[in-house]
């Protein structure tokens, strides 16, 4: 709980901070949000992470202290691990040989740390780091400013998710205080993509499906369009928002091969459809609302399993899945949109 994590903090000097492989908006910015945090009470701090920081988020304060490394191969008071429901996320060598301080926001986080702080009803890490500002007294500076609200827009999609509470609100109100341009974080995050990520969403959209119903759409990009539009493992982080634009979509998976026959799999959903439990099913998880998870098999197999399951979410909500695996009927009613650029060399 916050009040272990304070006293660890204001008794140990050396840190190490770490967040979940492929990191995200919350995960860095919280991370970094620390780091600035730490180096404020003059603690010694290092940001270890497994994946390097993507290109939407090379603007935050700090990026440039983060060592990419495979394990924890230095000594520490204490590693805190940012935003994982287990101790293999950060995909890091070593860490259960640390005090593993555990700060998340899913309300299914293992317990896996010596100190566990777990806040479901934060919208973002991010607000938990803002709290831990407060709880020591430190004056919340633009860095820390910066990497929380970006950990706060990001997780909240710009506040527009059921997450985003009148507390999220008042902290973005602080952080804006603090000297946060909203404009300008915004602007960084989600206006600053490479071409090559606009080319692959044109070729993955050719792919969008959606069930007779309407209510539940899927889409899938494969090895060949990456290599295609020169795109990198990061440029279709997102696509699976695009679907859920449409009013009558009320789930959506997005299935990215990041290796033959390997398919990360992102799960959205609206209102009280469960998308967590679905993840979870396949050693994945995350929130009701937006979840994840790896598939392996054939795209064929991953449509079938995990596009039958949304729809018994969408049509039992509320108890979340409960098991129509093996519905075969609703891929073969699916509405196609013709490919055109399949036909491409
Ligand atoms: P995304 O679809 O953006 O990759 O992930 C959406 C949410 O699901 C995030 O909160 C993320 O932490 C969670 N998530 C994604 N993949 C996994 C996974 O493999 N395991 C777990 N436990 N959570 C995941
Ligand atoms: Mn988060």
């Amino acid at each position: 709980m916050l009040s272990q994590v304070v006293e660890l903090i204001e008794s140990k000097r050396r840190f190490a901070i770490t967040s979940h492989i492929r990191p995200d908006g919350d995960s860095l910015g919280s991370s970094l949000g620390l780091y600035w945090l730490l180096g404020a009470l003059g603690k010694e701090a290092e940001l270890i992470m497994r994946d390097p920081v993507p290109h939407a988020y090379q603007k935050l304060p700090g990026t440039e202290f983060v060592r990419v490394t495979p394990a924890v191969d230095r000594e520490y008071d204490a590693v805190f691990v940012i935003e994982c429901s287990d101790i293999t996320r950060p995909g890091l060598i070593d860490l259960d040989k640390q005090l593993v301080v555990n700060i998340d926001h899913h309300s299914t986080t293992a317990l896996f740390g010596d100190i566990n702080w777990i806040d479901s009803t934060a919208s973002a890490v991010g607000e938990m780091i803002y709290n831990l500002c407060k709880a020591l007294g430190v004056r919340v500076t633009r860095e820390i400013a910066e990497c929380v609200y970006t950990a706060l827009i990001t997780d909240t999609g710009s506040f527009h998710y059921s997450n985003t509470s009148e507390r999220t609100f008042k902290v973005a109100s602080e952080l804006v205080r603090a000297g946060v341009k909203p404009a300008k974080v915004s602007q960084a995050v989600f206006a600053n993509y490479p071409w090559s990520k606009i080319e692959l969403l044109g070729e993955v959209l050719t792919t969008l499906k959606r069930d007779s119903t309407g209510r539940v759409a899927w889409l899938a990009q494969t090895l060949d369009m990456q290599e295609r539009a020169h795109a990198s493992d990061e440029d279709g982080d997102g696509f699976v928002n695009y679907p859920m634009s449409c009013g009558d979509v009320e789930a959506c998976a997005f299935f990215k091969e990041t290796a033959p026959g390997v398919y990360r799999v992102s799960l959205r959903s609206k209102c009280d459809v469960n998308v967590a439990r679905i993840a979870e099913r396949f050693g994945g998880g995350g929130h009701r609302n937006a979840a994840g998870c790896t598939f392996e098999g054939t795209i064929e197999d991953a449509e079938r399993q995990l596009v039958s399951l949304l729809l018994d979410a969408v049509e039992n909500r509320g108890n979340g899945a409960s098991g129509a695996a093996n519905r075969q009927d609703v891929v073969v009613a699916a509405e196609r949109k013709p490919a055109e650029r399949d036909a491409r060399p």
